[in-house]
């Protein structure tokens, strides 16, 4: 065969595997099979794909079309069962992709909680037959670029520059390998998704969209279940405030003043504070929605109570809750994590005043899967 250009199936939404099948002189139920094995049966190969016929598996083959399913290049798990993937793309180019049982305490406090874990106790008949699954929680952290661009001081993913875009496939394709992995059932298991690895989302905006549209009406995920978090891209906190389809939004807040941000995050002298708030005011949030602040507290410069004071005062007024994090340590990062008693305060001056806090407990940190750890580290060794 030679020289076939290679081309990946999965990101592909029904219209385009229609268009496929319809040039390979293939009825459009055909595409409607494709589409299913990718996205429902989650195969990994065009040869797995048994309900469409052997002659059209080869004819896609020799096309050049692939699923397109990352490979899992190496996998650490820690001892609290966070498991860190490094996964590899078909150009060599690899990412990260946590996987957290139990969550990692972010959706603590989010109402849809204790809603359906009601229902999965009511069984269908098919249970009573063999013993029921027991469901499962977990939270899925995906990357949305290789690498990040946005150059925040205390975050080891910003050390890597940015790569480059992760393509629509590659980010759908993150979660069906975990998904793969772990054997998760979707409608039985109860899996949250978060943009929160590597990359900043609103800087790969249209693939970043186009895999959320895939994971929603495609794998069958809930975007109630899926949070993004930008670091302040504000323009397009406008443009995602639009989307029909959309998980929550969660804003890297990380400092109370101007000052303080530009020093921890240079991208606030593109878009300062007010640019930022006015941006959060704007947003139209849905009935019982809130939005996410993220807070990284660096010991000495952004953890006092002065400080938790001026958070309140931004925050006035905004249906909002705070989701803190005490740095993350990194060999690279000149920040240090503050006492436990300073994060105490500061959550404290803020749940006082009525805004909900939550502190978010560092999940996998023993392999660098933590918040702000992801760097593509492959050798373990301990933390400096
Ligand atoms: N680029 C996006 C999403 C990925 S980062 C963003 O910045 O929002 C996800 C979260 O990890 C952000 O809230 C970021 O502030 C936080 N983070 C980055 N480095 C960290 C570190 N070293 N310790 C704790 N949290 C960190
Ligand atoms: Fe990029 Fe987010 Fe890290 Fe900042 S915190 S460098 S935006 S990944």
């Amino acid at each position: 065969m030679g020289h076939v250009p290679q081309s990946e199936l999965l990101g592909q939404p029904i219209q385009q595997l229609t268009e496929i099948c319809t040039r390979l002189g293939q009825p459009a139920y055909r595409a409607r099979q494709l589409y299913d094995a990718l996205y429902h049966q989650r195969l990994a190969s065009v040869e797995l794909i048994t309900t469409l016929p052997v002659a059209l598996r080869q004819q896609l083959s020799a096309e050049g079309y692939q699923v397109g399913m990352p490979e899992v290049e190496q996998r650490f798990v820690s001892t609290d069962g966070t498991v860190r993937y490094l996964l590899r793309f078909a150009d060599g180019q690899s990412v990260e992709t946590v996987w957290m049982p139990e969550g990692d305490g972010a959706e603590d406090g989010d109402e849809v909680v204790s809603a359906d874990a009601a229902t999965q106790t009511n069984d269908s008949p098919a249970a009573a037959s063999a013993p029921a699954p027991i469901s499962r929680r977990a939270t899925i952290c995906l990357s949305s670029q290789a690498g990040c661009a946005v150059n925040c001081r205390f975050c080891m993913t910003a050390l890597l520059g940015l790569q480059r875009n992760l393509s629509a496939g590659e980010i759908v394709g993150q979660v069906l390998v975990v998904l793969n992995d772990h054997h998760v059932e979707i409608g039985r298991d109860r899996v949250n998704l978060v943009f929160m690895g590597q990359g900043e989302p609103f800087l790969n905006y249209e693939n970043f969209i186009a895999a959320v549209r895939l994971l929603v009406e495609a794998v069958g995920l809930s975007e109630q279940r899926m949070t993004v978090s930008t670091s302040g891209i504000v323009p397009r906190i406008a443009d995602f405030g639009r989307e029909a389809i959309r998980p929550g939004l969660a804003i890297s807040l990380n400092a109370s003043n101007d000052a303080v941000r530009e020093q921890v995050m240079p991208i606030n002298r593109k878009w300062p504070l007010a640019e930022l708030m006015a941006a959060a005011r704007a947003f139209p949030l849905r009935q019982r929605e809130r939005l996410t602040f993220e807070y990284v507290l660096l010991d000495g410069v952004n953890d006092s109570v002065e400080n938790a004071r001026e958070v309140i005062a931004l925050l006035r007024g905004l249906r909002a809750k705070v989701n803190l994090i005490a740095l993350n340590p990194g060999p690279e990062i000149a920040y240090r994590t503050p006492s436990p008693e300073r994060v105490a305060a500061f959550q404290q001056t803020l749940m006082r005043a009525g805004i909900p806090a939550f502190l978010r407990r560092p999940r996998g940190l023993d392999i660098y899967a933590a918040c702000g750890q992801l760097k593509r580290t492959r050798q373990l060794t301990q933390l400096g």
